[in-house]
């Protein structure tokens, strides 16, 4: 019988779904931050992890090349979500997307006088449905990493970045001055797999389901909290 198979992330992503699949008893062969392997076998023999870059896990599942998949919010928005089911929120890789500019940057009066505002990111989507919602005109530019370099190099005024505990930004002399939205990590499952294979695939959404419900309040840590207070959102 094929394997089902789950694509992820290495990294955070990783790191929090490996206790969701200890609470149900899957435990990969290998770690992956150690292995190079790219296709881990887990302690459920019908069960496979495909280890992929976050922003391809996506495309992996929408086109059945994986059957289930973890990935961001964030990540979710940029792909667009097509051909993707996305039972559950997980509830892991907790974190916010947010406007931030250099601490000196009057980001309010700049909107206010609808200046042209110069932004970078990696999340050009997100961007520009945020903007374009707030009727503020911007040029985007795209980023693939580092956006915090942009405003400190004069290449943007401003960047849309995820922010967990705000101490790359407080590094970097910037501060988060706009909320874009939360961002968790969900469940994807390829459309065609689920109505085709759903006695197994389904059991295992409600497996991950009764995890994610039983994992405890410090796991579910919302780590980004003070920087909402701290931007006065
Ligand atoms: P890559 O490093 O391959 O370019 P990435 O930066 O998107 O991709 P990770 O850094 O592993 O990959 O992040 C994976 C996911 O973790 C993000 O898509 C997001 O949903 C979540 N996440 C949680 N907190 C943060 C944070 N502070 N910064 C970035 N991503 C975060
Ligand atoms: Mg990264």
């Amino acid at each position: 019988m094929k394997a089902i198979t789950l694509a992820l992330s290495k990294g955070r992503i990783f790191d929090d779904t490996a206790p969701l699949l200890a609470a149900m008893g899957v435990v990969p062969s290998e770690d992956p931050e150690r292995s190079r392997k790219l296709i881990l076998d887990t302690s459920r023999p019908d069960l496979r992890l495909l280890v992929v870059r976050a922003s391809d896990v996506p495309t992996y599942v929408e086109h059945g090349a994986a059957d289930l998949g973890v990935a961001g919010k964030d990540v979710l928005y940029e792909h667009g979500g097509q051909g993707l089911f996305q039972p559950l929120d997980l509830r892991i890789g907790a974190c916010r997307m947010m406007v931030a500019v250099p601490n000196g940057f009057d980001y309010e009066s700049a909107v206010r006088h609808g200046a042209r505002l110069r932004v970078a990111t990696k999340y050009l989507n997100a961007a520009r449905d945020h903007f374009a919602r707030k009727g503020v005109h911007v040029d985007l530019i795209k980023l693939y990493g580092s956006m915090e370099l942009a405003p400190l190099t004069g290449l943007a005024d401003a960047i849309v970045d995820l922010v967990s505990s705000g101490g790359t930004l407080r590094a970097n002399h910037l501060k988060a001055v706009e909320l874009i939205s939360p961002v968790t990590a969900r469940l994807i499952v390829n459309q065609a797999a689920l109505k085709l294979r759903r006695d197994r695939i389904q059991p295992l959404i409600d497996a991950i389901a009764r995890a994610v419900g039983g994992l405890s309040p410090e796991q579910h840590a919302d780590a980004a909290t003070p920087v909402l207070h701290a931007a006065g959102l």
